[in-house]
């Protein structure tokens, strides 16, 4: 049972590597440019395990209490690996300290009060202990101006950038992130997408990062320079209807 789920998703590992490395060719890029997260979402932690001993070290959750939980489950099935966790999903601020005990990085940051609540918790997890390290964020840009999906219009990228700046030692930025829109080509919104990051680069040398891809984009994504996929269903299956 469980040695099937390891050579399962073993083989769909190795064909989205395979895609990856194809896209990185057709863009001239290498493939050591991209770096793969394993959106593990709706899945047990037992697939998160799977998935680190096949050698991912990144791993992406969207909900804040099924991540905390899964973390928590994670440490007790591979208590010698430690793999970094992400939160991609949209994030309220009464959620902050929780994020800011299990999570590595922030992928989701679209306001400066969520940039604040971050910060603060950061500081309060530091205090009592939880964690020793700041905690690198991305801005969550938006592509298609739906308030609903979430993300930060991508005029104000760059007041949002100053303002998480400003928080050094709590928050690192790293780059931006964005989800493609819905049923709409992705290319010219991952081409916006990719001038915004040069623009953010100019004023933030450290935010090199460029979080753009998923099951069903990542080619494109990588054509216009993404440095991070986040990649969930071609690894683990089909979430199904209920499923976000
Ligand atoms: C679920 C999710 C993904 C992964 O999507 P797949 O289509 O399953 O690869 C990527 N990014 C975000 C923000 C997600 O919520």
């Amino acid at each position: 049972m469980t040695a099937r789920r390891h050579d399962e998703v073993a083989s769909a590992l190795a064909a989205v590597r395979d895609r990856v490395a194809a896209a990185c060719r057709a863009a001239g890029r290498s493939p050591e440019e991209v770096r793969l997260l394993a959106v593990t979402k709706t899945f047990p932690a037992s697939d998160a395990a799977v998935l680190a001993d096949l050698g991912i070290t990144d791993l992406a959750e969207n909900r804040d209490q099924e991540a905390a939980a899964k973390a928590r489950e994670f440490a007790r099935l591979r208590p010698d690996v430690a793999p970094r966790w992400h939160m991609v999903g949209r994030l309220q601020r009464n959620k902050a300290r929780s994020v800011a005990r299990w999570a590595s990085e922030v992928q989701s940051v679209d306001s400066a009060r969520l940039a604040d609540a971050l910060a603060k918790a950061v500081r309060a997890a530091w205090d009592a202990g939880e964690r020793d390290r700041p905690l690198d964020v991305l801005i969550q840009a938006s592509l298609d101006d739906d308030p609903d999906r979430g993300g930060c219009p991508l005029d104000q990228v760059r007041e949002l950038a100053d303002r998480i700046a400003r928080w050094g030692d709590f928050l690192h930025l790293r780059g931006l992130m964005a989800v493609a829109p819905l049923g709409a080509d992705p290319g010219p919104a991952f081409a916006r997408l990719s001038g915004a990051a040069q623009e953010l680069r100019r004023e933030h040398p450290g935010a090199t990062d460029l979080s753009a891809g998923m099951s069903g984009d990542l080619e494109q994504a990588i054509g216009y320079g993404s440095t991070c996929v986040r990649v969930g269903t071609a690894l683990l299956g089909g979430r199904g209807l209920a499923s976000p």
